[in-house]
């Protein structure tokens, strides 16, 4: 069928639904709604026939010499100047978004907000490339946050051509394969569906130009990698995997296209004495039987430095202890800061001398208690409650101790390498602290 024949006679004003003194941002928004109405997918509105219309009502009226044209001579004016539509395939759009149909039909210019200067579909020559660049700090840097110097390596004008891509003394023109827009459109097959992409221009890369004598620097790209010194502010309260972006600091567009942005993802080492969970800061503290049975002063590690941390008499391992706003400092000041939660771990001593040994006993018998089983005991028709202890003087009183508490004994206990854990959450602390206590 050749072009033109479908071509419609309506007036193109009422086909987008406008006024004739409508401003292009006028008609670019009826169009854009219209057209989303008309959409393929659109199984109540969708209309094919109405959107070819529309595309091509909107071809002339977005286009201001050709709008005049039009308004002057009506649709005589834009014979032959107008596009057809009725060779496209809109039925191939089904699935795809109204953006990208419009960008296929219409190239930029036409899509909505929401991608302002992103990915490489602005107007104008291509933004260069974002860059990522993985940054490792230490736990107390991501606490209190730190300036970091980034030696990023990016594309960015070739100093010799000063970005054009033409050595000295060669003859620059229009570029015939895109008539010196850089940029083509061409039917693609994606899957089951064939629809138009716009591509950079194979033979200019997107210049637009033809150099006849390339650069020798840069083979005629305009851009060669240099090194870009940066000082990265870095937030206290930044968090392991977290990503900054500094806009600007990635590879150079092309042909005057403008940077990328440069993506940095922090890394935070661990640290020998924190765990951290969000705002909150974790650590294990060991303290002795004797703190634990009559309760004292401790010096605790936090990330402002060793604090004074009162234990109370008769803590049991296990324990957690709370140090209001000792913890990571909210991102941006937002709100209040963390804390840090003391993970007691009584230790029970290993290495007993004589003297230790003694007290012991009597501390034993001063409870009244027995450091044998009476094999009588086992006669008894008690309920069968699992309560078999390597037979270690401590490990029966710890027994005795848990026992009267009434802490179930039976859940969150794990045994590793001989010492009990309670509580799933110290498990989880104490593993992480593992490797580092193993060095
Ligand atoms: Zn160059
Ligand atoms: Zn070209």
């Amino acid at each position: 069928m050749p072009t033109g024949n479908m071509s419609t006679n309506k007036d193109y004003y009422e086909v987008i639904g406008v006024e004739k003194t409508a401003t292009p941002e006028e008609i670019k928004k009826a169009f854009r709604r219209k057209a989303r109405a008309l959409h393929p997918d659109n199984k109540d509105s969708g209309d094919e026939k109405a959107f070819k219309e529309l595309a091509e009502a909107y071809e002339v009226l977005s286009d201001q010499n050709k709008r005049s044209a039009y308004d002057r001579y009506g649709h005589e004016g834009v014979k032959g100047a107008s596009r057809r539509f009725d060779d496209v395939d809109f039925s191939s759009f089904a699935g795809f978004g109204m953006d990208d149909i419009l960008e296929a039909l219409f190239g930029q210019g036409v899509r909505g907000g929401g991608f302002g200067g992103g990915f490489g579909r602005s107007a104008g020559p291509a933004q260069g490339a974002h860059l990522k660049h993985d940054l490792q700090i230490d736990f107390l840097e991501a606490v209190f946050g730190c300036e970091k110097k980034l030696d990023v390596s990016r594309l960015d004008d070739c100093t010799t051509c000063l970005g054009t891509g033409a050595a000295a003394g060669s003859t620059v023109s229009t570029c015939t394969t895109c008539n010196g827009a850089g940029q083509v459109k061409e039917l693609v097959n994606m899957l089951f569906v064939q629809t138009y992409q716009i591509t950079t221009c194979p033979h200019c890369k997107g210049h637009g130009k033809k150099v006849d004598k390339p650069c020798r620097d840069c083979r005629g790209d305009g851009v060669t990698r240099k090194k870009k010194d940066f000082t990265l502010p870095v937030p206290a309260g930044i968090a392991d995997g977290s990503r900054m972006r500094v806009a600007g600091l990635g590879d150079k567009g092309p042909f005057g296209g403008p940077f990328g942005d440069l993506f940095v993802i922090i890394h935070v080492k661990p640290h020998k004495d924190f765990v951290r969970d969000g705002n909150t800061v974790h650590v294990k503290q060991t303290i002795s039987f004797s703190m634990a049975a009559l309760g004292g002063e401790i010096l605790v590690p936090t990330v402002d430095g060793s604090k004074i941390l009162k234990i109370p008499a008769g803590i049991q391992s296990g324990s957690q202890l709370l140090m209001k706003e000792y913890g990571v400092p909210p991102l941006q000041g937002q709100g209040r800061r963390g804390d840090q939660i003391v993970h007691v771990v009584v230790n029970t001593p290993t290495k007993l001398s004589g003297d230790h040994r003694e007290l012991f006993k009597k501390l034993a018998e001063l409870h009244g208690e027995s450091l044998t089983v009476d094999p009588e005991a086992l006669k008894e028709p008690e309920e069968p409650k699992k309560q078999k202890k390597d037979a270690t003087k401590s490990g029966t009183h710890t027994a005795l101790k848990e026992s009267e508490d009434g802490k179930g004994k039976a859940n969150g206990k794990k045994k590793t390498n001989g010492e009990e854990k309670e509580d799933t959450l110290l498990d989880k602390i104490v593993d992480a602290f593992r490797p580092k206590n193993s060095e």
